[in-house]
C-alpha cells in the first residue's frame, strides 16, 4: 500500500464510479473520481426507470447529483481524463489528460465505452470479434480482475446495460475493496465484510447494548480476530452506527435542502 490510508483512483465518474466512490470514502478510503470523456448516460434523453425519480430526472441533474453525492461522501471529484493506468510495486500509478500523476492502491474502471487507459497493464482486457468489445468474460462478479487491486464496476463487468444496475454493482466493487482493505488490517471471513448501515438509537436495547456482549460473540465466532485492537475496533464500529431521533430529524432537514438546491422548479410546476 502506498501510504497509511489506502487510496483508490476510480476512472469514470458515471453512474458505476460515482457509486463505488461514494462506498469506498464512506469507509474512509481515500478516493478520487477522475470523470471526463465519453459518456453512455449523458446521451439518454431522459431518465425514467432510476428508482427514486417519481417523475424521472435529466441527465443532467442526474450527474450533478451523483457528483455532490461523491463529495459529499469524501471523493475528489476531477474533471480530468485517465490516459494510462500503470503498475508499481504494490499498486499503479494513473496519468491524465492534464498531465496528473496520481498513486493509487486499488483503481476502478468504470468508462463503459473507453479501456485504452489500460493497455500498458499485464493482462487482455479486449474481446477477439469484429467490433472491439471489453471482454467482460474476465471479470468476477464483484468486479475483480486477474490484477490484485484492479476492479471493473458496470457494464463491462458484464451487468445489464441500466445506469441503477450499473450504479449497484459499483456499490458492490466499492465494497469489494473495503473487503480487500479489511482483510489486509486482519479481518477474516465475514468480519472482512462491511455494512454500510445507520440504525435507530431506540433500538440500542437489551444484551446487545453492553460491549461485554460483543465480547462474548467474538469469543464465539469462528472467523473473528483474536488481535485486541481488531476487536474493540470492530465493537467501536457497531456502536458507531447508532444515531438518535434528534440527529435523525438533523439529516433529514438537511437532506432536503441539498436536495432542493439540485432543482430548478422554473416559473410554474403542474401536476
Ligand atoms: C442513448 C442512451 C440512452 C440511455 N437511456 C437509459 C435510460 O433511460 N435508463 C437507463 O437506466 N440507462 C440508460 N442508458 C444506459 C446507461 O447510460 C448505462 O447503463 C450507464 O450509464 C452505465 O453507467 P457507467 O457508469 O458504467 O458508464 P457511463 O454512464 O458511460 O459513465 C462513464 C463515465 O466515465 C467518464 N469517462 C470515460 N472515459 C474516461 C476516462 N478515460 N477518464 C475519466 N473519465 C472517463 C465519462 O465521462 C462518463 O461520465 C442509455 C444509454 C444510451 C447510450
Amino acid at each position: 500500500m502506498s501510504g497509511s490510508t489506502p487510496s483508490v483512483v476510480v476512472v469514470g465518474g458515471g453512474p458505476a464510479g460515482a457509486a463505488a466512490g461514494v462506498f469506498t470514502a464512506r469507509y474512509g478510503l481515500d478516493t478520487t473520481v477522475f470523470d471526463r470523456g465519453s459518456s453512455s448516460l449523458r446521451r439518454a434523453a431522459f431518465i425514467e426507470n432510476y428508482l427514486g425519480f417519481p417523475a424521472g430526472i435529466d441527465p443532467e441533474t442526474f450527474y450533478d447529483l451523483a457528483h455532490d453525492h461523491a463529495r459529499e461522501a469524501g471523493c475528489a471529484v476531477v474533471d480530468d481524463m485517465v490516459t494510462g493506468v500503470f503498475e508499481t510495486d504494490g499498486g499503479f500509478r494513473v496519468e491524465t489528460q492534464d498531465d496528473r500523476s496520481l498513486d493509487a492502491d486499488y483503481v476502478v474502471a468504470a468508462t463503459k465505452y473507453d479501456w485504452e487507459y489500460l493497455d500498458s497493464l499485464p493482462a487482455d482486457f479486449v474481446e477477439d470479434g469484429e467490433y472491439e468489445q471489453f471482454d467482460a468474460s474476465i471479470v468476477e462478479q464483484d468486479g475483480g480482475t486477474p490484477l490484485d487491486g484492479l476492479y471493473v464496476a458496470g457494464p463491462n463487468a458484464g451487468v445489464a446495460d441500466q445506469a441503477l444496475i450499473a450504479a449497484g454493482h459499483g456499490a458492490q466493487v466499492g465494497r469489494a475493496i473495503i473487503a480487500d482493505v479489511r482483510r489486509a488490517d486482519g479481518y477474516e471471513g465475514t468480519f472482512a465484510e462491511h455494512y454500510d448501515w445507520l440504525r435507530r438509537e431506540e433500538n440500542l436495547t437489551g444484551e446487545w447494548a453492553t460491549r461485554e456482549r460483543w465480547q462474548e460473540y467474538l469469543d464465539n465466532a469462528p472467523d473473528a480476530p483474536d488481535d485486541e485492537e481488531l476487536r474493540e475496533r470492530y465493537i467501536d464500529d457497531r456502536f458507531a452506527k447508532y444515531v438518535d431521533a434528534e440527529e435523525r430529524e438533523e439529516r433529514t432537514q438537511k437532506a432536503h435542502r441539498r436536495l432542493a438546491d439540485h432543482l430548478d422548479l422554473g416559473e410554474e410546476t403542474t401536476d
